[in-house]
C-alpha cells in the first residue's frame, strides 16, 4: 500500500538496520538447514537448549534453523523465509506485521518455543477461546519436540485444570481469561489457592486489537453482597422530569443532559441543597445521571427486553438477546427500577483491571497482527514496542479499488446491492463487512429479494463462526458479516475460484480507523491469491460526519449519487484521520485515569503478598493488640497466624473495593463537573493519592478491631457480622462505556465461581 511506504522509510535507519541484520541471520539459518536436517530429534533438541545461555541465544541462526527443522518434522510445514524473519523479530520483542494468511500461527509458536527454550514462560494471547484451544493443540507437537509443555486455558476449565495448564512452558489463552484468573488470584487467602503462574513473556495475537482497540476495556470481578441500595426515590424524581425543560437529549440520542432547572427540580424532590456540592454530591449525581440515562436513552425492546420479570439485554452488535450480560451495576439497577422490577443483586465490584494494565504487567511483550503499522504510535507510546513489517511470502495480487463515494446512504446502498449482484453473477465469492447488525440484516434482506443466497454472520459461537468463514471462499458464496476484526480464521479459496478473481471483499463504509479497513481488506489476497477490495462510502456515514468538523462539501453528485473525484476521496481519508486522532486522544486521556489505579493496585499486591507469604499479619496484630494476643496464646501458632492472615487480607481487599467504588464515583462526578471548568484529571489524582495513602492504615486499624472481637479457635476464624467474603464471585467484561455510547455497552458474564 503506497501510503505506508514513505511512512515506513521515515521510521529511519534503526529499523532498516534491524531489517538488514535480521535478513542476514535468516539467510545463514537457511544455509544451515541441510546440515541440521541430518541430525536426529534428540540431538536437535539438545543443541537448541545448549544455544540458550542465561536467557540469551548465542547463535540465532542455528537456533532458528533448528526451530525450522522441528516444524517440518512435527507439523509438516517448512517455515517460509518470511516466517523465520518474523520469529526472529518476535524473539527480539517487536510487534510484527504480517498479512492475513501468511502463517502467523506457526511463526508465533516457533517464537514461543524459542522463548520457552531460554527458560521463560510464555503466554500466547489469543482473541478467543476457540483459537486458544485450536492453536495449542495444532502447535503442540512442535513445542513438545523440545521436551517443553504446552496447554490452553479456556473459559470452561475448572480452577484445578487451569492451575495445571498455567504451569506449562507455553500457555495459549484468551486475554480475558488471563485477566479474570489474575483478578481471582488477587483475592486468595492462601497461596495454595493461586491458579495462575505468572508469565514472563506475552506474545499477543491480533496485537493491535488487544493492545490498542480494546486496551481500555475493564475486566471486572464482582462479588455478591446482601441487600442493594434503594434507587426508587431517585427513579421517581427522574421520572417526573420533562424532556426539553428538565433535560435535553442530543441529536443522535447518545447523550442526555440535565438542565439547570432539571437539577433544581431533582434537588427539590430529593430534599438536598445541591447536586453538585457537598459531601455525597458525587454519589447522588452519578445515580441521577444513571437514572436519566436509563429513562431517556435506553428503550425497551431495542436495548433490552423484559422477560419473566427480568431484564435481558440485547447485544447491539449481534442483535440478539445476550445471555448473562449486564450493564455496569448502577445502570442495570437504574433500568430495573425504571421498569419496576426487583432490583437484582448487582454485586459489588471487588477488583478490576484494564487490558492495558494487564498487559503492562508482563516483563516482556511482543505481538503479531496484519495491521500494526497504523498503530505504531500507540504501541510505542503505551508499551514501548517497535513494529517490524515482514514481507509477504508471495506478492500481493489483490486489487484494491478506489473508494466509491456517494452523497447519501440510500444511493450508496443501491449501488452496493447492484455491485454485489453483478459480482455474484460471475460466481466470485463475496464477503461484505458491515458495521452493525441492523445494516447486515438490511443488506441480507435486499439481497434475498434479488434471489441471492446470503450467509449472515452474527453468531455468538466462535467455533461456528470459524466454520462459516471457512466456507466463505467457495464459488457463489455471499457472506455478510459484522466486525471481521480479530476473527482469526483465514478464508481459503475453493477450487476454480482463483480463476474467477478470488474473494471480493466489500466494505459498507470506512471504519473509524484505517487499520480496521485493512483488516477487512486483508481477508482477500492471502498467499498471493487474486482478490478484490472496494469500500463504499457515503457523506452521511458516521466516520465522515464525525470527522468533517465544519468543512462543507460542495461537490455535485452524478445522477446515481456518486461523487467520483479524487478530491472527495481525499476528504473521506481526512475525516478518517480526524476520527483516528480523536480515538487516540480519548485513549491517552482515559489511560491517565486508569494508570494511577493500576499502579496503586501493584503496590497493594506487594502488601498482599507479604501478608500471604509471611507471618507479618500475626506479628502486626499482636503488636497492636497484645492483650488479645495473650488471650489467644493457647492456640497452635499456625492457627493463630492463619486467622490473623484471614482478618488482614479481608480488610485490605475490602478497603480496596471501597477505594475502587469511591474513585468510580469521583470520576463520574468529575467528568460531570468538568463543565464547570475544573481540571478533572488533577483533581482526580489528588483525591486518589490522598485516599490511597490512608487505605493501608485503615485496613490495619479495622483488622485490629476485628482481631479483638472475632471468634478465633484452632478450627479457624469467624470474622463477625457483615464481614464475610462474598459467597459467590463472577467476572465480566465491560465492552463499551454505556454512558457514552447509546446504551449498547453490554457486558458479558463469563462464568460463575463459588469460592
Ligand atoms: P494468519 O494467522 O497469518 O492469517 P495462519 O497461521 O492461519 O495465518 O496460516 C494460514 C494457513 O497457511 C494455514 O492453513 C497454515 O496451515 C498455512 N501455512 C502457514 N505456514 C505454512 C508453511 N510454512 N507451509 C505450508 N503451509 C503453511
Amino acid at each position: 500500500m503506497g501510503a505506508f511506504d514513505w511512512f515506513w522509510k521515515a521510521l529511519g535507519a534503526q529499523s532498516e538496520r534491524n531489517d538488514t541484520r535480521s535478513k542476514q541471520v535468516v539467510t545463514r539459518a537457511e544455509d544451515l538447514l541441510s546440515e541440521l536436517s541430518a541430525l536426529d530429534d534428540a540431538t536437535l533438541a539438545q543443541r537448541a537448549r545448549a544455544l540458550a545461555v542465561d536467557g540469551e541465544i548465542t547463535d540465532k541462526s542455528e537456533f532458528l534453523a533448528i526451530l525450522s527443522v522441528a516444524a517440518t518434522r512435527t507439523l509438516d510445514m517448512t517455515p517460509f523465509t518470511v516466517q523465520s524473519q518474523a520469529v526472529l523479530r518476535l524473539l527480539e520483542g517487536d510487534v510484527i506485521q504480517m498479512a492475513t494468511g501468511e502463517g502467523k500461527t506457526l511463526a508465533g509458536a516457533m517464537a514461543a518455543t524459542g522463548f520457552a527454550l531460554t527458560g521463560k514462560r510464555v503466554h500466547v494471547i489469543t482473541v478467543n477461546n476457540y483459537l486458544a484451544g485450536r492453536d495449542a493443540e495444532w502447535m503442540s507437537p512442535l513445542v513438545s519436540f523440545f521436551g517443553l509443555s504446552v496447554a490452553a486455558v479456556t473459559e470452561k476449565m475448572s480452577a484445578d485444570e487451569r492451575r495445571e495448564a498455567y504451569l506449562c512452558d507455553v500457555v495459549y489463552a484468551p486475554v480475558n481469561e488471563i485477566g479474570f484468573d489474575l483478578l481471582r488470584d488477587n483475592q486468595i487467602t492462601d497461596r495454595s489457592q493461586q491458579v495462575q503462574a505468572p508469565g514472563d513473556v506475552a506474545l499477543v495475537d491480533e496485537a493491535d486489537s488487544v493492545l490498542v482497540d480494546e486496551a481500555l476495556v475493564p475486566l471486572v470481578l464482582a462479588g455478591s453482597v446482601a441487600g442493594s441500595q434503594s434507587t426508587g426515590e431517585i427513579t421517581a424524581a427522574v421520572g417526573a422530569l420533562k424532556e426539553g425543560r428538565h433535560f435535553t437529549v442530543d441529536g443522535d440520542r447518545r447523550n442526555v443532559f440535565l438542565t439547570d432547572s432539571g437539577a433544581a427540580e431533582i434537588e427539590r424532590r430529593l430534599g438536598i441543597d445541591s447536586l453538585y456540592d457537598g459531601e455525597h454530591a458525587g454519589n447522588v449525581l452519578v445515580r441521577v445521571n444513571l437514572a436519566l440515562h436509563a429513562r431517556a436513552l435506553l428503550i425497551r425492546d431495542i436495548h433490552y427486553i423484559v422477560d419473566d420479570g427480568k431484564l435481558a439485554l440485547i447485544d447491539a452488535s449481534r442483535g440478539r438477546v445476550a445471555d448473562l450480560q449486564r450493564w455496569p451495576d448502577g445502570l442495570q439497577a437504574a433500568v430495573e427500577a425504571k421498569e419496576g422490577l426487583t432490583v437484582s443483586d448487582g454485586g459489588r465490584i471487588l477488583d478490576q483491571i484494564t487490558l492495558q494494565a494487564l498487559m503492562s504487567r508482563y516483563p516482556a511483550i511482543c505481538g503479531m497482527t496484519g495491521t500494526a503499522v497504523e498503530a505504531v504510535n500507540q504501541l510505542r507510546e503505551f508499551y514501548g514496542l517497535r513494529v517490524s513489517v515482514i514481507d509477504r511470502n508471495r506478492e500481493l495480487a489483490r486489487i484494491d479499488e478506489d473508494d466509491l463515494v456517494y452523497a447519501g446512504v440510500a444511493e450508496k446502498n443501491v449501488a452496493l446491492v447492484e455491485r454485489i449482484a453483478a459480482i455474484h453473477e460471475t460466481g466470485q465469492p463475496i464477503l461484505v463487512g458491515t458495521h452493525d447488525v441492523a445494516e447486515s440484516e438490511y443488506l441480507a434482506e435486499a439481497l434475498r429479494a434479488r434471489d441471492i443466497e446470503v450467509a449472515v454472520l452474527n453468531a455468538k459461537n466462535d467455533e461456528e463462526e470459524a466454520g462459516i468463514i471457512a466456507h466463505a471462499g467457495e464459488r457463489g458464496r455471499v457472506t455478510v458479516s459484522t466486525q471481521m476484526a480479530g476473527r482469526g480464521t483465514d478464508i481459503r479459496l475453493a477450487d476454480g475460484v482463483a480463476e474467477l478473481g478470488g474473494l471480493a471483499v466489500l466494505g459498507t463504509s470506512r471504519h473509524r480507523t484505517a487499520r480496521l479497513d485493512n483488516q477487512l481488506r486483508g481477508r482477500a489476497g492471502r498467499q498471493g491469491d487474486p482478490g478484490l477490495s472496494i469500500f463504499f462510502v457515503s457523506l452521511e456515514d458516521d466516520v465522515v460526519v464525525t470527522g468533517r468538523g465544519d468543512i462543507a462539501v460542495s461537490a455535485q453528485p452524478e445522477e446515481d449519487g456518486q461523487i467520483p473525484t479524487r478530491k472527495i476521496r481525499e476528504f473521506v481519508e481526512h475525516c478518517q484521520r480526524v476520527t483516528e486522532g480523536q480515538l487516540l486522544t480519548i485513549h491517552a486521556q482515559t489511560w491517565k485515569y486508569n494508570k494511577l489505579l493500576a499502579d496503586q493496585r501493584i503496590i497493594l499486591d506487594e502488601r498482599r503478598a507479604a501478608l500471604l507469604d509471611t507471618d507479618r499479619a500475626v506479628q502486626e496484630l499482636s503488636a497492636r493488640a497484645p492483650e488479645r494476643a495473650a488471650e489467644l496464646a493457647g492456640l497452635p501458632p499456625e492457627a493463630l497466624a492463619h486467622a490473623a492472615r484471614q482478618i488482614m487480607l479481608f480488610h485490605l481487599d475490602d478497603e480496596w473495593a471501597e477505594h475502587l467504588a469511591l474513585m468510580d464515583d469521583v470520576r463520574e462526578s468529575i467528568h460531570l463537573r468538568a463543565i464547570a471548568k475544573e481540571t478533572p484529571i488533577d483533581e482526580y489524582h489528588r483525591i486518589a493519592v490522598r485516599e490511597f495513602k490512608d487505605l493501608a492504615q485503615r485496613a490495619v486499624d479495622k483488622s485490629v478491631d476485628t482481631f479483638r472481637i472475632a471468634r478465633i479457635t484452632a478450627e479457624g476464624v469467624e470474622l463477625g457480622e457483615g464481614l464475610a467474603r462474598p459467597s459467590a464471585t463472577w467476572t465480566y467484561m465491560v465492552s463499551d462505556n454505556p454512558l457514552s455510547g447509546g446504551g449498547s455497552g453490554a457486558l458479558a458474564t463469563m462464568e460463575s465461581f463459588f469460592s
